[in-house]
């Protein structure tokens, strides 16, 4: 259950308590008890303890990384044993979660699966996992494929293009959080500006946005649609006053 849905149904028995004290006329601590002690039990012990949306929740996937990314099939028919064994072994345990083995817990797991596989790569610089590094390669470029078409030389040679990638599940969920909850009004994209900036992020640096007539969408996909040379730009709103 979501927060959400603990919060009603705390508001509805509250709703049925109100009826009781008015019912059988009830006084003092029996008010407390039965409108803000309800209040504060669900807020914070059941809403803590059990919403599902609530950080560290556990999922309940065995099989490791693999298993939660749904890599299963390319890992069993990718590689052999001998490389299975020595990639299990090089990226050992990440935050708790092995790579291919035991449950999966939580906050890690914020991570997507573009994060993932530039992760294990950075994992698997070492010489001695060329032959394994170059499996793995091949199904991160798949999966970041699916953002924009690769270009091929830039992947092999530049060194903000994959890293471009690992970015975008926190741009793309910045900018729906900007979008569902109402509150900001605008929005922009932060640069980081520094030695490896280039033109096309300085000329988006301090532009506003809005956000409710699209503005700010447009201007994402477009500043978003293939990696940018050295861009690490984020996604921010705020509320004009
Ligand atoms: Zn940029």
């Amino acid at each position: 259950m979501t927060k959400k849905a603990f919060r009603i149904i705390g508001g509805i028995i509250i709703l049925f308590n109100l009826w009781l004290i008015g019912h059988y006329q009830l006084t003092g601590i029996m008010i407390l008890l039965l409108t803000f002690g309800v209040a504060l039990l669900f807020e914070f012990v059941l809403v803590k303890q059990f919403a599902s949306d609530s950080l560290g929740a556990q999922q309940k996937v065995s099989g490791g990384l693999i298993k939660y990314f749904g890599l299963q099939q390319w890992y069993e028919t990718v590689f052999d044993d001998e490389q299975k064994h020595r990639l299990e072994e090089r990226f050992g345990t990440v935050s708790g979660n092995k790579l291919a083995s035991g449950a999966i817990n939580s906050k890690s797991l914020d991570v997507d699966v573009l994060q993932f596989f530039y992760d294990l790569e950075q994992k698997l610089k070492p010489k001695v996992y060329s032959d394994v590094l170059q499996l793995v390669d091949e199904r991160y470029k798949l999966e970041a494929g699916k953002f924009c078409r690769i270009d091929e030389d830039r992947w092999n040679n530049e060194k903000y293009y994959k890293v471009w990638f690992t970015f975008m599940n926190y741009r793309v969920k910045a900018l729906n959080r900007l979008k569902s909850d109402n509150y900001f009004t605008q929005g922009q994209l932060d640069p980081i500006d520094d030695n490896y900036i280039t033109q096309p992020c300085l000329d988006i640096k301090n532009k506003h946005f809005n956000i409710i007539n699209g503005d700010l969408d447009r201007a994402f996909s477009k500043h978003f649609s293939e990696p940018i040379k050295g861009c690490r730009c984020s996604v921010r709103g705020y509320r004009k006053r």
